[in-house]
């Protein structure tokens, strides 16, 4: 039987408290732009659309970049759906993964500094995710943030909704690991079970279920987030997960764990 309420919460990012569609899409179309591919200066019609539909085949920011040159070279949204071969269309660009990673973290550094405003307000915090955080950096629970972009850019857009977390608190690519060595690290020498974890990747949940060490953590689905159909049902009918909805985030604790 899980506690009632975490000790630890630890919250993705993008996808859980934050949609930043918009500038997902600016920013790799600028980095692949910048990493020399042939591209007009301004996105084509549509690929707002066949992005958003493919982000959560995204992981990390260089997929980005890679989804925006495939759709770019002309590949089918649903041929990509079926066969994400990400290392195969940055090399087309071409261009590295660090290469990727590099040009969309610069690309983002030059946005905020010639138009701070229209960076941060190409995001929007899901509904009710401010007022539940608030509530709890005043609280008892550790709240930690894990993401696999900068922890600089977190930081900035929490900051601006007036969310300030503890200094380590926010840990973003920089720390170099996966989420599950980052998980397992807040968790050591302590009661994995005392950990709740949200995010909306089934394959980063997948891999969490398969480090004995965070055998007792909650670990929940966030069904508002960049997943599929097809992956919630697969959570839905997954033991180790639960499937959580954006309204119960928002409640109470005890809430969540009601299926
Ligand atoms: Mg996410």
């Amino acid at each position: 039987m899980p506690a009632r309420a975490p000790a630890i919460l630890a919250l993705d990012f993008d996808g859980v408290l934050c949609d930043g569609m918009r500038e997902y899409v600016e920013s790799a179309w600028r980095a692949c732009r910048r990493l020399g591919a042939g591209a007009p200066p301004e996105p084509p019609a549509g690929l707002f659309e066949s992005f958003a539909r493919l982000r959560p085949l995204v992981e990390s920011g260089w997929e980005m970049t890679a989804v925006v040159h495939a759709l770019q070279a002309g590949a089918a949204p649903a041929t990509l759906e079926q066969d994400w071969r990400p290392e195969a269309w940055l090399a087309d660009l071409p261009a590295t993964r660090e290469a990727a990673t590099a040009a969309l973290d610069r690309v983002r550094d030059e946005w905020i500094a010639a138009d701070e405003r229209g960076w941060l307000e190409s995001h929007r915090f899901y509904p009710g995710v401010v007022e539940r955080l608030r509530g709890l950096v005043a609280g008892p629970v550790a709240v930690h943030v894990i993401t696999t972009k900068e922890g600089r850019f977190a930081r900035q857009l929490l900051r601006r909704q007036g969310v300030e977390l503890p200094a380590g608190r926010v840990l973003g690519k920089e720390a170099r690991r996966p989420k599950r060595a980052t998980l397992r690290e807040l968790v050591a020498g302590g009661d994995a079970a005392r950990m709740w974890f949200v995010e909306d990747r089934l394959a980063t949940l997948r891999d969490v279920t398969a480090e004995p060490a965070l055998a007792g953590a909650s670990l929940f689905l966030a069904a508002w987030g960049y997943n599929t159909p097809k992956e919630r049902e697969a959570a839905g009918r997954d033991g180790r997960i639960v499937l959580l909805a954006l309204d119960r985030f928002a409640a109470d604790f005890p809430a969540w764990l009601e299926g």
